[in-house]
């Protein structure tokens, strides 16, 4: 089982400027991410639905089909793992994924750091043990620059779950990966000190643009 983590634990998430740049080749799918997850299992625990994207053969053959679920709101034929009353993946066996070395890119790629770096929770009750583990991360910075990027992930977090109504159609994410991701993109408006002075929709704009 997962090692329950004492509330003022910390945990070495690495340098942060050189996080950053290999978190967004990652997200533009130019990498795979490194996570140093130890014995945390948050992620396979928190009632994550997990995609079964067309590449991960491998899980696909491991997985019963008994485990599959239709993505909600995908068209049919788009699986994703489901999870069971406790939030937990079907595949979690004993407090180990069963399939950890054909595991989906999904969870390879899954780090919650994208939520320290950002200012903000995973989400609710459901993401309680992912919580603790965000709380729990530590970044170190080699430079001012990596702590001027950091700060600005932090504003850009923070305009985009408070200011929402400023982007064109109320489009902007209002779930925490989704606000993490898009700060962690966009985080270069915020190191512009005009920045503050702009119309919130304006920023909004150059949030969508970058
Ligand atoms: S497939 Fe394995 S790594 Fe992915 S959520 Fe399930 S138990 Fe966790």
């Amino acid at each position: 089982m997962t090692t329950p983590q004492a509330e003022d634990e910390t945990i070495d998430a690495g340098e942060f400027g050189a996080w950053l740049l290999a978190t967004l080749a990652c997200l533009r799918g130019d990498g795979g991410a490194e996570v140093p997850c130890g014995d945390c299992v948050g992620c396979c625990v928190s009632s994550y639905f997990i995609p079964l994207r067309p590449g991960d053969h491998a899980a696909r053959a491991r997985v019963p089909p008994a485990a599959l679920v239709d993505a909600p709101g995908q068209e049919a034929g788009h699986l994703m793992l489901g999870y069971g009353p406790t939030g937990e993946c079907p595949m979690l066996d004993a407090g180990r994924c069963s399939i950890y070395a054909d595991r989906p890119q999904t969870c390879r790629d899954y780090d919650c750091r994208i939520f320290a770096a950002a200012g903000i929770e995973a989400g609710g009750p459901e993401r309680r043990v992912i919580n603790q583990r965000v709380r729990a991360w530590r970044f170190s910075y080699r430079d001012d620059d990596a702590r001027r990027a950091h700060a600005a992930v932090r504003a850009a977090a923070a305009f985009i779950r408070d200011r929402w109504q400023a982007f064109p159609g109320h489009c902007a994410p209002t779930a925490p990966t989704g606000i993490a991701v898009l700060a962690l993109k966009a985080h270069a408006v915020f190191l512009d000190a005009a920045t503050t002075s702009r119309p919130d929709t304006e920023t909004a704009r150059a949030i969508i643009r970058a």
